[in-house]
């Protein structure tokens, strides 16, 4: 008798034969231990790695010390990435309108009285000759 591939017995053991196949491995296995071996294995390997049966219960002081983590995580990855670069946008909004607000615009500039210090202040002398031809 042709015995089956390993594929075939490892669909099986998953599940996911299809149905002519899984006829055809159940009767094949009734009457070959081989066969029968090979498909126990696959199970085996297939509860060990979870997908068959159930998942082994976490221990206590697992889950325990899970729990005791995870507020803290949420809160740590839900609260500082929020409000703290949102208080320093507004505060450097608040900075950049602080600062417009104490500098007046340039058309404010009193140009007038300042070029009148400056000729005073050249005509005096207080400015190198040097200078003093620049600025005439
Ligand atoms: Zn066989």
């Amino acid at each position: 008798m042709n015995c089956l591939d390993d594929e075939i017995l490892s669909a099986y053991a998953d599940g996911e034969a299809r149905p002519g196949e899984r006829v055809r491995v159940r009767a094949h296995v009734r009457g070959c231990a081989g066969c029968a071996r090979t498909l126990d294995e696959f199970s085996a390997f297939k509860r060990a790695l979870g997908g068959g049966g159930e998942a082994p219960p976490m221990p206590d002081d697992l889950r325990e010390s899970l729990e005791a983590l995870r507020p803290r995580e949420a809160a740590r990855r839900e609260r500082a990435p929020l409000w703290r670069p949102m208080l320093a946008v507004a505060l450097a909004c608040l900075a950049g309108l602080f600062l417009c607000a104490q500098r007046p615009a340039p058309e404010e500039l009193p140009l007038e009285p300042l070029l009148e210090a400056h000729h005073r202040f050249a005509d005096a002398g207080a400015l190198s000759p040097r200078f003093r031809e620049a600025g005439r």
